[in-house]
């Protein structure tokens, strides 16, 4: 399995309050997104990496675990861990999170909560495997917005599901059986408000063979197009 992960503090903040890590013996991987004052949005997505990440190796490892119940249950277990960080430090901290999980029966498994994304590359292909937790996908829902004036709304960043808002946490897992051939891309949102999708779509089908390349070139593009926000991709080729 080839896994690339970069990760871009971008030009115009300070701090990276992504975290990303991944594990390919395993065939997992988990990008975060953190947000709150002073440190605590590095801490919050760093915290919610590492938990779900130790979980989701340990319950591959013990095997026999349903999959689905395994990804879930790392997720909440997160969301615990970062509301009981907040609550002893007295600070807000939240973070959005995708969990990536391909089982050795070939079967693939996205979690997420907020406004990280998953796609798949499959024969040149790009599909979203995520709907973001946000009020302006909530609006396009509901009709009042179309996805092109979403690129642009003011509110696109108004998230409206994190971890470590509340004890509980709804979890979207979604599954589908893994081909040969399909590539995945794990990301923040200061790529995908700065790159469109045909432009991501374009750039993975030249560079498939390359992840390191594809990886340095989206993360560019991204800086190129403002780098308003910190630059997160993890690539994925099973
Ligand atoms: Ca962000």
């Amino acid at each position: 399995m080839d896994i690339v992960a970069e990760s871009d503090v971008g030009r115009v903040r300070r701090n990276n309050e992504d975290a990303l890590a991944y594990d390919a013996g395993r065939g997992i991987a988990v990008l975060a997104d953190g947000m709150g004052g002073l440190d605590a949005g590095e801490v919050a997505s760093r915290l919610a990496v590492d938990r779900i990440m130790d979980l989701l190796g340990e319950g591959l490892a013990a095997r026999g675990a349903d999959p689905e119940s395994l990804i879930t249950g790392a997720v909440q277990a997160a969301n615990l861990d970062v509301c009981s960080q907040g609550r002893e430090n007295q600070v807000d901290m939240g973070t959005t999170v995708v969990a990536w999980l391909l089982t050795a029966e070939g079967q693939c498994f996205i979690a997420h909560v907020g406004d990280s994304r998953a796609y798949r590359l499959r024969q040149g292909a790009l599909k979203r495997l995520t709907s973001d937790h946000s009020m302006v996908q909530q609006m396009i829902d509901d009709g009042i917005l179309g996805e092109a004036e979403a690129l642009t709304a003011p509110n696109r960043n108004v998230i409206t599901r994190a971890l470590g808002l509340d004890l509980k946490v709804e979890v979207d897992v979604r599954s589908w059986v893994h081909r040969p051939g399909d590539l995945y891309l794990l990301c923040s949102d200061g790529l995908t408000d700065l790159i469109s999708e045909p432009e991501i779509n374009q750039l993975l089908a030249e560079l498939a063979s390359d992840l390191a390349a594809a990886a340095k070139e989206l993360i560019g593009r991204a800086n190129q197009a403002g780098g308003h926000d910190n630059i997160s991709v993890l690539l994925i080729s099973p």
